[in-house]
């Protein structure tokens, strides 16, 4: 999470700075601050979003540091916010990561007079520069003092740009005469190749760029960038919609591409992810365990729970941003025990580069802190490793009535709390469905398997509430004219995605449906998926949200 820069040039960067760093924006928005100089290092920061920052730039500098926060230690407040000074104001720096020995290092600092402006871990690497010259040993120092994770980016008073990694991505890109460091390449616009920085890698820029590792100086080999690749306007009115709304034609895309992974060689497959990556996990799991394959999805945190079987086995490892940090400590537990394979949206991050094998979904770049279009490629990846997919059993899946989903969220918007009802394969879904809800919208949306009603949830159904019940599979028909009967009988009503027309004709005026296509079974779920991003989507809209952007949230989740 947070999103930083550094640009050294030779002309004003003073607006570009800013343009990239609302580039970073999707990884935390808490605050925004950056650090120029001039005759002497400037720090401007505001709380909020980069836009409020950028009212407060009014002078034109051509090297500076930036970040875009995602607060993990210190509330998002002003004295909180990146970057921060060393005590000698010759060195500004910005931080992604958590520093887990900061209360140890403050300590000491503090009993040598050091003073502090802020409550976060991050200060502490700023004051640790108490050198008057900066070297590559100085940086060094500071950084072997460091536990945890960090990308850092630095800026001293003397005009050196710097960076360092350890568990947090940074790369650096050149353009004729501009030097760039930042936490993704989607900042990279004008460059034709990057450089990805490794653990213990640091680079600085002076009068030439250097590339260090711990001990000495390094070579270091470009990769080409095509950045059209990556080029990603906004093309309506939140990212959001645009992502729900690209993915038919990304799938289309795909199956023509198809990529196979032979799981049938593996005696056992676990399958890790966190948030959508873990429901897409699961999902994975329901195909494999119907080929009789002894498979698992598992939380990747939660990793250190579970007994895993190495034998013959194959680790596959979901993240949109190929830089989940739980699911890259899952993988370091799995590393050279099992076969590893990275189901990625991102083919230049740590999970691509650590896996044995690499999986792109082929999503384009996903900008929406709440997964939509990724999610949605993952299964469809998954589910072409299991048989083979053509483009036709596709065409229909994503018909669906926007318009129906539309009203029903003028009708479910202003409600505190959502449920989402269905068996097997439908109650995965439901559960990305009411996670999406959750994330966009603050409503407390949850999902619960349909036979379990009975034994707690029912409890919390009255005529207020919305619940939504769907059926994807033509043997959960009569199940779910059960549940349908249970849910009606204490007053709730009924908000149906099935393609059974039978199981529609059965409700009663006050509840609602939407008719998902009549096409093969495996590929209901997915069209019952898209439609609950459109409809957490509406609602969110109704509801005066910007779904782009949700409270508490940041897409690259960094830090464990
Ligand atoms: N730990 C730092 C802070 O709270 C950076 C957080 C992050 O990288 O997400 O400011």
């Amino acid at each position: 999470m947070c999103g930083i820069i550094g640009i050294k040039s030779c002309v004003d960067i003073s607006t570009k700075i800013i343009e990239k760093l609302k580039i970073l924006e999707y990884r935390g928005y808490d605050s925004a601050g950056v650090s120029y100089l001039k005759d002497k290092l400037y720090c401007k920061k505001s709380v909020g979003k980069v836009d409020k920052l950028a009212k407060k730039i009014d002078c034109h500098f051509d090297i500076g540091i930036a970040h875009t926060r995602w607060a993990t230690h210190g509330k998002p407040t002003l004295h909180n916010c990146h970057p921060f000074l060393s005590s000698d104001k010759n060195v500004a720096i910005v931080h992604n990561g958590i520093i887990s020995n900061y209360i140890q290092i403050k300590n000491e600092l503090s009993n040598k007079n050091v003073v502090f402006d802020s409550e976060t871990d991050s200060e502490v690497i700023a004051k640790l520069f108490d050198n008057k010259t900066l070297t590559i040993d100085s940086i060094r120092k500071v950084c072997q003092k460091l536990n945890g994770s960090y990308a850092i980016v630095g800026l001293t008073a003397t005009g050196i740009l710097f960076g360092a990694k350890k568990g947090s991505p940074l790369y650096f890109a050149q353009n004729k005469d501009e030097f760039l460091i930042a936490s993704d390449i989607a900042c990279f616009e004008d460059a034709d190749s990057f450089f990805t920085l490794q653990d213990g890698e640091y680079v600085i820029v002076d009068k030439k760029v250097q590339f260090f590792d711990d001990e000495k100086i390094i070579e270091k080999i470009s990769t080409q960038l095509d950045f059209d690749k990556y080029k990603y306007a906004k093309t309506h009115e939140n990212f959001m919609i645009q992502e729900i709304l690209q993915t038919p034609t990304l799938v289309k895309r795909y199956l023509l591409n198809q990529q196979k992974l032979n799981i049938n060689k593996y005696k056992n497959v676990y399958l890790f992810g966190c948030g959508s990556a873990y429901h897409c996990a699961k999902i994975g799991e329901h195909y494999l365990r119907q080929l009789n394959k002894n498979c698992k999805a598992i939380v990747a945190s939660e990793i250190g729970e579970e007994k895993c079987d190495f034998d013959n086995a194959l680790c596959i490892f979901l993240s949109q941003s190929g830089e989940t940090i739980d699911t890259l400590n899952a993988l370091s537990l799995c590393k050279g025990k099992a076969t590893t394979v990275a189901l990625i949206n991102n083919e230049f991050s740590t999970l691509a580069r650590e896996c044995d094998i690499i999986v792109p979904i082929n999503a384009q770049k996903e900008f929406s802190v709440a997964s939509t279009k990724a999610v949605t490629m993952m299964i469809v990846a998954m589910l072409c490793w299991i048989k083979e997919q053509s483009y036709n059993d596709y065409k229909k899946v994503f018909n669906i009535n926007e318009n129906v989903l539309k009203e029903l969220a003028n009708k479910l918007y202003n409600n505190e709390s959502l449920f989402f009802v269905g068996k097997g394969i439908d109650h995965i879904i439901n559960c990305e469905g009411a996670l999406k809800v959750k994330e966009i919208a603050y409503i407390n949306a949850n999902a619960y398997l349909s036979g379990e009603l009975k034994h707690g949830p029912l409890a919390l159904i009255d005529e207020k509430a919305y619940v939504i019940v769907s059926c994807s599979q033509k043997r959960f028909v009569d199940k779910t004219k059960s549940t349908i009967c249970e849910i009606k009988a204490r007053g709730g009503k009924i908000v149906l995605f099935t393609p059974f027309l039978s199981l529609i004709e059965a409700l009663d005026n006050e509840d609602y449906s939407v008719l998902l296509p009549n096409i093969t079974s495996e590929l209901v779920p997915i069209s019952a998926l898209y439609s609950y991003q459109l409809l957490s989507y509406y609602i969110c809209k109704n509801r005066g949200l910007n779904p782009d952007f949700p409270r508490n949230l940041a897409k690259s989740v960094t830090v464990e």
